[in-house]
């Protein structure tokens, strides 16, 4: 097998981002299939008022296509989506997508060493299957009882009804998370009434977001140099907060005392200001980036509601407390099933094990990509590859780099299959689970991270130089080529 054909599942940063990256080493036969109607992944599925990137724009870009036309700092979700889109296109990844096309399961044939995906338009083949379905794409609607009998629209922050027009209503946000954080300042000066539903405060900083005008596009321009400096100034300061959230946790107090001077100084009702202020140590959840989420919350119109939610009824929400509040709406801020990384697609490697088998409830995979069992397959942004603070594109093509170093391990070995050893695998395990035993995210407070039994198989408890260093070759010894 020289040029191996590729297979990829998702048409979002990863995907796109691989696709294009395969390309320019030379693997034409690439085929990316995207169940949405276009590409863009979470940044096509949340179209929330709002919506916006909170890493700066020239962090969250990818390294091959620098952007010298961001509207601002942080710049708005359909700008990223729309970016991607140019990137697909100037690269000629775009013809390479399969559009509105769900892979419902792959398989490994072991006697052909190919891979058999069933999708809604067919049977496809390829020699490499590369998932990149990331791991914020399932919205998690709460088991609220009586939310199915609500009387009026009730929607996910991820699947936004534009149908929906909530000037004048009474509209209850539930979730305090970062898509609250967006949506509640933009939809507030026009409803009636805001009814903020906090289960536990999560920690912010300082947004300072600003625009960029004609003349800073310019410079961009004529000296790409600033733009990459901005990244590298805003990469390493990241990476310093991360070490802060894995291992010398004093870099943290600093950032916490800004957290804490946010809130004073937006609000002055010594009672909101109780209720917003969390009492875990900033970082367990992911820091949330404002520069407006407590003057929104401070407005007469906004009742930030901490009673715990008992029921929803026909016409509102019943608190533990007894009391109702009426409401038009319900928009869910609830976040993600963060859990379940391919669901529901089912993947079946040798021996006819599948990947939930081989997982058995926590995902894991060598450096977040590779699977034992799993020949020619890897994961990107898979198990244990998202981090406390930078940018989730910078880990993207890291691992996109490893799958390419693998390959060419394949070609020169002249080999038909790669797949990681187990030996490589479960050492692995063991030092991740013992680094991230030290972590912030293990602090105590309610994240998305961590499961109900203490497992953790979403971050990675390094920081990003140290992925990208041992992403970028493939180890000696680590793999078996057959
Ligand atoms: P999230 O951080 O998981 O927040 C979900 C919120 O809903 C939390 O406040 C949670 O409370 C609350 N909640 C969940 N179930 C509830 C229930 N039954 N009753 C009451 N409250 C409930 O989700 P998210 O805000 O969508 O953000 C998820 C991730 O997406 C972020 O961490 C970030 O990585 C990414 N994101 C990025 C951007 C960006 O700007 N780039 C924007 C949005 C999201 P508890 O905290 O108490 O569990």
């Amino acid at each position: 097998m020289t040029r191996p054909s590729i297979a990829i599942v998702g048409g979002g940063f990863a995907g796109i981002g691989s696709a294009v990256m395969l390309s320019r080493e030379g693997y034409g036969d690439v085929t990316v299939f995207e169940r949405g109607d276009r590409i863009g992944g979470v940044w096509n599925y949340n179209t929330y008022p709002g919506i916006a990137c909170d890493i700066p724009s020239h962090l969250y870009e990818f390294s091959f296509a620098p952007n010298p036309d961001w509207s601002r700092r942080f710049s708005p979700g359909h700008e990223i989506r729309a970016y991607m889109e140019d990137v697909a296109r100037r690269h000629g990844v775009l013809d390479k997508v399969r559009l509105r096309t769900e892979v419902t399961s792959a398989g490994f044939d072991e006697s052909r060493a190919r891979w058999v995906l069933e999708t809604s338009a067919g049977r496809h083949e390829a020699d490499v299957l590369l998932t990149a379905c990331g791991q914020l794409s399932v919205p998690r609607i709460p088991p609220i009882p009586g939310l199915g009998d609500f009387a009026g629209p009730a929607f996910h922050t991820a699947r936004w009804r534009d149908d929906v027009d909530l000037a004048g209503k009474r509209v209850a946000l539930i979730g305090t998370g970062c898509s609250a954080i967006q949506t509640g300042p933009s939809i507030q000066p026009d409803v009636a009434q805001l009814d903020v539903y906090q289960r536990s405060p999560g920690w912010t900083l300082p947004k300072s977001d600003f625009e960029y005008g004609p003349r800073a596009k310019r410079l961009f321009r004529r000296f790409p140099l600033i733009a990459r400096l901005d990244r590298q100034l805003a990469f390493w300061f990241m990476e310093f907060a991360t070490t802060g959230m894995t291992r010398r946790r004093w870099i943290l107090r600093p950032f916490e005392a800004v957290g804490r001077w946010q809130i004073n100084s937006k609000i002055k009702d010594p009672e909101l200001r109780r209720k917003v202020t969390p009492t875990d140590e900033i970082g367990c959840k992911r820091i949330m980036l404002t520069d407006d989420w407590y003057s929104t919350l401070a407005e007469p119109n906004v009742e930030v509601v901490t009673d715990a939610i008992q029921t929803v009824t026909r016409g509102g929400i019943r608190t533990d407390d007894g009391r109702e509040r009426p409401a038009d709406a319900i928009v869910l801020a609830t976040g993600f099933s963060t859990h379940g990384f391919i669901a529901p697609m089912e993947v079946t490697g040798r021996d006819g094990r599948t990947l939930s088998d081989a997982w058995a409830g926590v995902p894991k995979a060598y450096l977040g990509i590779t699977v034992p069992g799993f020949p020619n397959m890897f994961l990107l942004y898979g198990p244990n590859t998202n981090g406390g603070a930078g940018s989730v594109i910078y880990a993207i093509e890291a691992a996109a780099q490893h799958v390419i170093a693998g390959l060419r391990e394949l070609e020169r070995s002249r080999a038909r299959t790669i797949e990681v050893r187990r030996a490589a695998a479960d050492g692995f395990d063991r030092e991740l689970r013992d680094a991230l035993a030290g972590t912030v995210w293990h602090s105590g407070c309610a994240n998305w991270y961590v499961d109900e039994n203490g497992a953790d198989p979403n971050q990675w408890p390094w920081t990003w130089s140290t992925y990208r260093r041992r992403t970028e070759r493939v180890e000696p010894g680590a793999y078996e080529l057959v």
